[in-house]
């Protein structure tokens, strides 16, 4: 199988390709057809050593740079990765098994914005000026240095824009290991940077298991770690980050609530409801997988998710009908099986789906279930498949207590026709990035990031910039220096 814009190595260090086979083989696995499309091999310590080393030299010339020349470079790469977004958007299908109706739309386009909103940003970063009496601070925004990226599988292109935009528009480098599970979209944004006159090791990209980015956390010339995963591996990150007194950003798993109250227009909550949890076959972190629909409307809102879900396309991902793909893997898609089976035994109303789809490739059918209980497992557990858990409330107050019951806080939605409502239940709403009357929406103008075991820190918009850089304060006295003795 051939596939456009092949990446022609495992990494990309210091501008150049590099390939080392005595890494780890890696196999990369089309998710539609089980075949094996690519090899790429795990970093040896001398790639790591090599990848760090790159980094470490070419930071300081880079944040020597005006902003408004580092903005330039991204801003190019942004436009070229939106001539290029056809061929990348199918990269990235090849990569996730994601349809291409939806790559075309999200995947390179929205790490274009990252790159063109930080590219905008880049030039008008600024301490301040503090007067004290004839005294007077000012403050320095400095970069922190070699920053690492870590990513999960579900949005490679977007994750390495995500991560690599902000920390390049501060001055910093940035060291990404992508999934082992999707390596190959990294490498081309790698690719398109240097292509649009990124100094040789700002953006290196290598790839590996957990063994490898946790080389990389621990190593003492790197002062910021960002990881997109799920919160067993943060738990491990931060720790690790910690020993080092580093700076983090935690993107991590959530299991967000939905709340439907019964004013809502019931085709708008049901679509927001269809896009929190089905789009990418369910595997988004900021999903609304607990939908808590007040009571009244229960069963309407069934009966239109199941009419609305049959026209769900499934099928060949690059076949630009197909709206719903496969999993990610096997792996994903035999963890996704268990939970189904452990609803269907802990007697949650299975309404529709249920199943692995007999084709090749790792389809599971868009399932639903209802009269689901707070404490069944597919209401407490982040699943990251397409199975939505559909429970009942009566009372708002009911409904934010249940919602806020659950140690993750990475979003939080509501439909209602009541705006008043709608803005009180959001403000009660433990969660980082919420909707009222939609779902799902990440513009890079809005911070996106969770609270309590979701995460911290936040990426995207100008908070962003916060996470990707320090403040060096410098006081200036203008008199003598009165010492005691
Ligand atoms: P994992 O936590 O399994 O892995 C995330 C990344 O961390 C991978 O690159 C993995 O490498 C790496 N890794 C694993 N162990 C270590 C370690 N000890 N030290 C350093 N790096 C390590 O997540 P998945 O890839 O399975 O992604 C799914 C999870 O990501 C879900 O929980 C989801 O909610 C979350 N997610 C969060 C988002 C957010 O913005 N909040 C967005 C998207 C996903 P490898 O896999 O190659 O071994």
């Amino acid at each position: 199988m051939t596939y456009p814009t092949q990446p022609t190595a495992s990494h990309f260090i210091d501008g150049t390709y590099v390939e080392d086979t005595n890494g780890t083989p890696i196999a990369v696995i089309y998710p539609a057809s089980g075949e094996q499309i690519a090899t790429v091999y795990a970093a040896t310590p001398k790639i790591v050593e090599q990848a760090l080393a790159s980094a470490k030299r070419a930071q300081k010339h880079w944040a020597a740079l005006s902003g408004t020349e580092r903005g330039r470079v991204l801003r190019r790469a942004a436009d070229i990765m939106r001539e290029r977004n056809h061929d990348l958007s199918v990269l990235e299908t090849y990569d996730t098994g994601k349809p291409y109706q939806e790559t075309i739309a999200v995947d390179a386009t929205s790490g274009a914005d990252a790159l063109e909103y930080f590219g905008g940003l880049a030039g008008s970063l600024t301490g301040e000026h503090i007067q004290l009496g004839e005294d007077w601070v000012y403050t320095r925004r400095e970069p922190l240095g070699v920053c690492v990226g870590i990513g999960a599988w579900n949005y490679p292109t977007q994750i390495a824009c995500w991560k690599g935009a902000p920390a390049l528009a501060c001055g910093n480098a940035m060291l990404f290991k992508p999934s082992e599970t999707t390596p190959l979209c990294a490498l081309k944004v790698a690719e398109i940077l240097h292509e649009a006159g990124l100094p040789a090791g700002i953006y290196n990209v290598i790839q590996g298991l957990g063994e490898v980015g946790a080389s990389l956390v621990s190593d003492p010339r790197v002062a910021k770690v960002s990881l997109t995963g799920s919160v067993p591996t943060g738990k491990k990150v931060y720790a690790a980050a910690a020993a080092g007194m580093k700076h983090v950003t935690m993107e991590l798993g959530g299991k967000s609530p939905l709340l439907i109250f019964d004013d809502a227009d019931l085709d708008n909550a049901v679509g927001g409801a269809i896009l929190g949890n089905f789009y990418s076959s369910g595997q988004v972190c900021s999903n609304g997988t607990r939908v808590f629909v007040q009571k009244g409307i229960k069963e309407a809102f069934l009966k239109r998710l199941t009419e609305r879900l049959a026209n769900a396309v499934i099928g060949d991902p690059l076949d630009e009908a197909t709206s719903f793909g496969p999993m990610v893997s096997e792996r994903q898609m035999n963890i996704v099986l268990d939970y189904i089976e452990q609803g269907k035994a802990e007697g949650a109303r299975l309404v529709t789906g249920g199943e692995r789809i007999d084709r090749e490739g790792f389809y599971l059918q868009p399932t639903v279930f209802a009269d689901v209980k707070d404490d069944m497992v597919i209401a407490r557990e982040e699943i990251f498949g397409p199975v939505m858990a559909v429970l009942d409330f009566e009372t708002e107050e009911d409904a934010i207590a249940r919602a806020n019951a659950t140690e993750f806080g990475l979003s939080a939605g509501v439909f209602t026709s009541d705006l008043s409502r709608g803005h009180r239940v959001i403000a009660q709403l433990e969660a980082g990035s919420c909707f009222i009357n939609s779902y799902n929406d990440a513009p890079v103008e809005a911070p996106f990031g969770g609270t309590k075991m979701s995460g911290v820190g936040r990426e995207n918009s100008k908070d962003a910039i916060n996470n990707y850089s320090e403040l060096k304060s410098v006081y200036v006295r203008m008199g003598d220096v009165e010492a005691p003795y």
